[in-house]
């Protein structure tokens, strides 16, 4: 049900707003008014994508557990596109039909107040598509994001001006505004819980020369292997803002840790961070732990810092003596990138089950595996592609290629999962 949950409000607000449309329409498709009331259709479609924007994109756990926060992202982004297009065209048959019916078109402060949000919903789209093109950093990118707060009150008073009151579509006005308010609450609310509950770092563990883990003390939560959450953290009086990191603890371990391969602003700083310093943390997400399918042959993937669930997922099969068979494949540049070797060391030699390859693209002298993950080297390593449940996760542009290389094998799309470290 949890899984559905999302689908289903989604389908029953679309025929929500087509019931309204439909009542709305007087059987006017002759004339102009066609122009009028697709115009209409387009924008109560429209309206629908643009609310479920803010639901998708709120981290609302009860939508997103089963369902997975990188779906509900992509969703997110499709449905964002598939709403600015309604709305632009919305306003294009709007104007049509007013210069065709009446041979002019109307200006006022709630005509002012639609232009004023299409235009900025078309600056805060665009911006999303080509932030990392035009070079606009992260945290910018996403500040600018949340002026869609402010631009969805203005499209609904724009809507409810032109809405007829008592009419369907009104109260449709009325139950979309609702659900806004609520995803508004829900995530004040949120925050403050979370602001409430400060975790404690409690060590900082270099893992290798650009890798750290952070590990962390409070309150304890239920996790799954593999999944993962978002974290502030509060040092020298300066928040940074959230970023999404694997839980690299198995929920069988005493603290919370993290591990983080410094790439850019925020990770580079994770160093300098010292016990005692504090973090808020928002936890946990994701669908990408063993845990959630039948007992299998477990097959793990991991590109360079990818290796963080399947750390996770390791140590709670070590902690726990869980007898299954598990093969692991670590591609990386070199040995210089690589971390947790001790401990994966003392894991194969005590887990018969367990067999870890590591795979360098980029170290010549390296006596195992050279080059990069294609089916070969799985065929190779594999004594059967069948009954085995298949976990990719590293950099996505290395994950979308091993995917391809399991579908070429013709393993099942069912039988593959990943996490893109990407959402
Ligand atoms: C589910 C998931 C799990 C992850 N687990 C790990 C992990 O275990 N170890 C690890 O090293 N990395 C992990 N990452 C990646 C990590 O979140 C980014 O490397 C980090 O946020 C980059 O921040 P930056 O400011 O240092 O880099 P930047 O150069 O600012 O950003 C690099 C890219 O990271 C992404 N990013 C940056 N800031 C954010 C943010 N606040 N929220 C979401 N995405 C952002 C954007 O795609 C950006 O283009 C994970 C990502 C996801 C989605």
């Amino acid at each position: 049900m949890k899984t559905k949950a999302l689908p289903i409000i989604t389908g029953a607000l679309f025929l929500a707003a087509t019931i309204s449309w439909l009542l709305r329409v007087e059987f006017a498709f002759f004339s102009n008014f066609y122009l009028l009331y697709s115009g209409l259709l387009l924008a109560m479609l429209g309206l629908t994508f643009i609310l479920l924007q803010f639901v998708l994109a709120s981290r609302i756990k009860i939508l997103e557990q089963g369902f997975g926060l990188d779906r509900m992202f992509r969703w997110h982004r499709i449905f964002g596109r598939a709403g600015l297009i309604m709305i632009f065209f919305h306003a294009v048959l709007i104007v049509a039909f007013r210069l065709s019916y009446f041979g002019q078109t109307f200006f006022n402060l709630f005509i002012l107040f639609g232009v004023l949000a299409l235009l900025g919903f078309m600056v805060t789209a665009g911006l999303a598509s080509t932030y990392k093109k035009i070079g606009l950093p992260y945290e910018t990118w996403r500040n600018i994001h949340l002026a869609n707060y402010v631009l969805f009150p203005l499209v609904m008073i724009h809507a409810f001006y032109h809405a007829i009151p008592g009419s369907l579509v009104y109260y449709y006005l009325y139950l979309l505004s609702l659900l806004f308010l609520s995803v508004v609450v829900y995530r004040l609310v949120r925050i403050f819980t979370i602001r409430r509950s400060p975790y404690e770092i409690v060590e900082v563990r270099q893992e290798a020369d650009d890798i750290w883990s952070l590990f962390f003390k409070g309150p304890r939560f239920d996790y799954k292997p593999g999944q993962f959450m978002f974290i502030q953290l509060l040092r020298d009086e300066k928040l940074s803002s959230p970023h999404p990191f694997t839980i690299s603890s198995s929920p069988t371990a005493e603290n919370l840790s993290i591990t983080p391969k410094k790439l850019g602003d925020f990770t580079m700083t994770i160093k300098d961070t010292k016990p005692g310093d504090r973090a808020y943390i928002d936890a946990p997400y994701g669908v990408f732990s063993f845990l959630n399918f039948a007992p299998s042959e477990l097959v793990f993937i991991a590109g360079g810092i990818g290796i963080t669930p399947f750390m996770s997922m390791l140590r709670y099969i070590y902690d726990h003596k869980l007898d299954l068979k598990v093969t692991l494949f670590w591609a990386n540049r070199s040995e210089k990138n690589l971390c947790f070797q001790k401990e994966l060391q003392t894991m194969q030699k005590e887990m018969s089950g367990l067999k870890v390859i590591p795979v360098m693209s980029d170290q010549p002298d390296w006596a195992g595996q050279k080059g990069h993950i294609k089916a070969q080297v799985l065929t190779n390593y594999l004594e059967s592609l069948d009954n085995k449940e298949y976990f990719v996760c590293g950099p996505p542009a290395m994950s979308r290629a091993v995917i391809n290389e399991l579908k070429q094998l013709n393993v099942p799309t069912l039988k593959i999962h990943s996490e893109l470290f990407e959402l």
